[in-house]
């Protein structure tokens, strides 16, 4: 551990000579102690966990009071440290930054019925708008419990996974920073969705052997890289791929359907150059190297940059082969702003970085300052918006538009996929009852079984005397994998 504490010190000395070091060792101590005896499930120290998180926060380049505060941000949670203590050993600052993480930690958001979710997150929300450091610690916390989640048992897999895609991985986008999105997605896609991660992942790896896709781009890169140099643009240029995450939400649009090679930026080029005027000569030697594609053609977000801030030029060429191929064009700086978001604004000197609170939100000058009003924003929405549905529309968490909560007529409540039938439903209520299903009443009304249940209905299952067999023709339309096993089994059953 002493080692990954002098990582740490090196990391911070890069971007903040001028860090207060002795703080930053005290907090280590004082974590070392009050986690002492503690492991994680997978066997480690315990206080492993908050100098990673220290970590990731200096790799956003982060001031003193944050990696102080995220040395020590689970002593209050899991060890007899008090509030108190802290504001005695390291100020108020640092006391309140933890016990913000402490509160948010707290509002468990998956496995709450659809009132209590939606007031947790405006708790969760509230405390977060405070101080965006609190954030940044969090989602700092989130990344490593993602990377480390290995030992935990299945069940707590799935409600992290699912709680990451829908709170944590929005979150991050919001504030900006992309690179974390991504990375938090593709941590989660596998333990939320295993059978969908694999679909994506085969459906990858045969479409790159088969076309030679790699050599192509690769091809491209080169001769754009040069033709920059050539006019003597100091310029760098990437390839990337598309994350598993984001290709699977793209493959699953109607207009998509699982056609790969409908997804033109599975493949993306990256030119990275000084300066803006740099940009648009890309653009014009991309252009005449490459032919573009004439309609769904050149994005500018850097004349008009997108609701979060986010700025490029975006244009779809005919690579090699005919195939097309997105190419990204930005500065060092909007690439920088692209990753870290507001982590990049106000992390480098130790005076910009205090005191980040909702009312001085406005004095924080950025190139683009729709990313903080939209979290200042998220303050007044809390109070004003009353209604569920408006308040997740104008926070913008898109996943949690697709939660579908179904009630029995007791009022117990289930989360069942978008799409999902009364035969699903009775099957996630009990698998016995899917032997009785005889029909279905929803919202007083009887419904046929591939009736599509809609979120906030009431579905009673109609249920015959005796048990019988299921339907096979249930299998057409039954979409939680529950109910197809269950039909499944049943079927050779009683074969
Ligand atoms: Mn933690």
């Amino acid at each position: 551990m002493k080692e990954e504490f002098k990582k740490l010190i090196d990391l911070i000395k890069e971007y903040n000579p001028k860090a207060d070091f002795k703080k930053i060792e005290k907090a280590w101590e004082f974590a070392k102690n009050a986690h002492e005896g503690q492991r994680r499930l997978s066997g480690e120290p315990f206080a492993m966990h908050p100098l990673t998180v220290a970590q990731i926060l200096a790799s956003w380049k982060m001031d003193t009071t944050s990696i102080v505060a995220a040395l020590l941000h689970d002593t209050v949670e899991d060890t007899p440290i008090t509030s108190e203590d802290l504001v005695r050993e390291f100020g108020q600052e640092v006391a309140n930054l933890v016990g913000g993480v402490t509160k948010i930690t707290n509002y468990r958001l998956k496995g709450s019925i659809e009132e209590q979710f939606v007031e947790n997150l405006r708790k969760m929300l509230l405390v977060m708008s405070r101080d965006l450091r609190v954030v940044f610690i969090k989602l700092a916390d989130r990344l490593h419990n993602m990377r480390t989640m290995g030992a935990l048992p299945r069940e707590k897999q799935i409600q992290n996974a699912t709680e990451t895609l829908e709170i944590y991985a929005p979150l991050a986008e919001r504030l900006g920073v992309g690179k974390l999105k991504g990375e938090l997605e593709d941590l989660s896609f596998p333990y939320a969705y295993p059978e969908e991660y694999k679909k994506v992942k085969d459906l990858v790896e045969s479409y790159f052997k088969k076309g030679g896709i790699e050599a192509d781009i690769e091809t491209m890169r080169k001769a754009i890289l040069s033709k920059l140099v050539k006019q003597g643009i100091k310029a760098e240029v990437h390839g990337r791929k598309k994350h598993f995450y984001s290709l699977w939400k793209k493959l699953i649009r109607p207009e998509n359907d699982w056609e790969i090679q409908k997804v033109h930026d599975l493949v993306a080029l990256r030119a990275l150059v000084p300066e803006i005027s740099d940009c648009y000569v890309a653009l014009g030697i991309i252009h005449n190297t490459y032919k573009p594609v004439p309609s769904i053609g050149v994005s500018d977000y850097i004349a008009q940059p997108k609701p979060n801030g986010y700025r490029s030029i975006h244009t779809k060429v005919f690579g090699p082969k005919g195939r097309i191929v997105e190419f990204q064009i930005r500065t060092f700086q909007m690439h920088a702003e692209a990753e870290f978001g507001l982590a990049a604004h106000w992390s480098y000197s130790e005076n910009k970085a205090s005191g980040i609170s909702g009312e001085k939100l406005d004095k924080i000058k950025t190139p683009s300052g729709e990313k903080l009003s939209w979290v200042k924003q998220l303050v007044g929405w809390q109070n004003e918006i009353a209604d569920t549905e408006e308040f997740l529309k104008a926070v913008k968490f898109d996943t949690l538009k697709h939660r579908n909560f179904i009630f029995t007529p007791m009022g117990d409540v289930y989360d069942l996929p978008s799409g999902a039938t009364p035969v699903d439903f009775a099957f996630a209520v009990h698998t016995g009852l899917g032997k009785y299903i005889q029909g279905a009443r929803v919202d007083g009304k009887i419904v046929p079984l591939d009736f599509k249940l809609k979120s906030g209905q009431v579905c009673e299952i109609l249920t015959s005397k005796n048990p019988k067999k299921p339907n096979i023709h249930w299998l057409e339309f039954v979409v939680t994998n529950l109910a197809r096993a269950e039909i499944n089994k049943q079927l050779r059953a009683s074969s």
